[in-house]
């Protein structure tokens, strides 16, 4: 799997320092709330479990799945839930956890079917963002890392559904694409 890396933009080291101190910024936040942590599958899995165990209070977590159609390296916008939330969200803190924010259509998306379930506070912690190839701007309340135009994977970001488990976020030689 190393081996077909092109690049490593962000060490291991160093996501495991930023989750830590968002970790420490939400708790600090939220502190006295009952905060519900709605990770989006599968990109955000690995970053949720961590983050989760960087909060210091008792929170739940729960996941939504999505699809979206279009080639396997960018974003169409056009998406669907695969799988809903389990629990209702209505009056609850909710943070929604997102891996990257690139054009911003997906993030879009999830904001508006969530907000309309009338939770008490809707707010995102992304991982990555890449703004170079934002279209629509949503807030964005915790940030982890910004980084530039290119495609990632690793700490939960895939390529064709590989890759996720890397404890970094780096990029792929060009004949992994060709493949
Ligand atoms: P958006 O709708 O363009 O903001 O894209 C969001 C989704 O596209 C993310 O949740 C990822 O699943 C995927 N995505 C965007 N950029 C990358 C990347 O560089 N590597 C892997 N997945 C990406």
């Amino acid at each position: 799997m190393l081996d077909d890396i092109q690049e490593v933009l962000i060490e291991a080291e160093a996501i495991q320092k930023r989750v830590k101190e968002l970790g420490e910024e939400i708790s600090r936040n939220y502190a006295g709330r009952d905060l519900l942590l709605a990770g989006v599958l599968r990109g955000a899995a690995i970053f949720l479990v961590d983050l989760a165990r960087a909060i210091s209070l008792p929170v739940e977590m729960d996941f939504i799945a999505i699809s979206s159609y279009g080639p396997s390296t960018k974003t169409s916008g056009v998406v669907s839930i695969r799988k809903d939330l389990d629990d209702s969200i209505a009056d609850k803190d909710v943070l929604l956890v997102e891996d990257i924010v690139d054009t911003g259509l997906t993030l879009g998306y999830l904001l508006r079917i969530l907000q309309a379930r009338q939770p008490k506070s809707l707010q995102v912690v992304a991982l990555l963002d890449k703004p170079a190839r934002r279209i629509v701007e949503h807030p964005i309340a915790y940030k982890g890392f910004e980084i530039p135009d290119k495609f990632v994977v690793g700490y939960g970001l895939d390529y064709k559904q590989k890759y996720r488990n890397l404890p970094f976020i780096g990029t792929l030689k060009p004949e992994v694409f060709a493949r």
